[in-house]
């Protein structure tokens, strides 16, 4: 985590775990004990709640140099909504209980925790209003973006049906808004993948929170 300083850094080392996030891997089911705290490397895992009925949608993404670190913050380790990885990558992780115990000796840990913790509650606040008053194309447009940045590749690979997860829609409204993205020359689909051809145009039809939330 870039907040880490080196010697926190340094000090961790000995702890740390190297894992490998795959696309689509489920890390965490609500409710499931969180035994770790899990820095990104390279990808994005998101963080999506869902309805008993099956609906769901991403209320926050972690990107590279962020960390899931709900365990070592608050007494109350499980897991609060369901962690995916929605770009793959890589991370380190290290075990809660160790992490609590550097945090008691190296008070500069925690608020550097808190601040990644504070970013990602940001994005539920915003992810809230979003999907009460934003559409599904302006929130498909926002996911891009906002997943592209973190990401070194304008390619994003993500099936329609991910993305409605993602973003709160049935599949049918996701083809429909990707296949008009397409026709528009801001998008290229091809075989579960996305491609961003124009930044700007997405931009420009993407919802505020775009830039309010990134
Ligand atoms: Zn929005």
């Amino acid at each position: 985590v870039s907040r880490l300083s080196a010697d926190a850094w340094r000090r961790l080392q000995p702890f740390l775990e190297h894992v490998r996030l795959s696309g689509g891997q489920q890390l965490y089911q609500t409710g499931d004990v969180m035994r770790h705290v899990l820095f990104i490397d390279h990808g994005v895992i998101s963080l999506v709640v869902s309805t008993v009925a099956g609906h769901t949608t991403e209320v926050a993404m972690i990107g590279r140099g962020g960390v899931l670190a709900v365990p070592s913050l608050w007494p109350i380790s499980t897991a609060p909504c369901d962690v995916v990885v929605s770009f793959p990558g890589d991370g380190h992780r290290v075990r809660a209980d160790l992490m609590r115990g550097e945090c008691s000796r190296d008070i500069s840990i925690q608020p550097a925790l808190l601040a990644d913790a504070h970013d990602v509650m940001r994005q539920m606040a915003q992810a809230v209003i979003c999907h009460r008053y934003h559409t599904a194309a302006q929130r498909l447009c926002r996911w891009l973006l906002s997943i592209s940045d973190r990401v070194p590749t304008s390619t994003i690979p993500v099936t329609h049906e991910a993305l409605g997860h993602m973003i709160g829609a049935d599949r049918r409204r996701v083809s429909l808004v990707a296949t008009m993205l397409q026709d528009d020359g801001c998008i290229r689909q091809h075989r579960g993948q996305i491609k961003i051809l124009n930044r700007l145009d997405l931009a420009r039809r993407a919802c505020d929170c775009y830039r309010t939330a990134t």
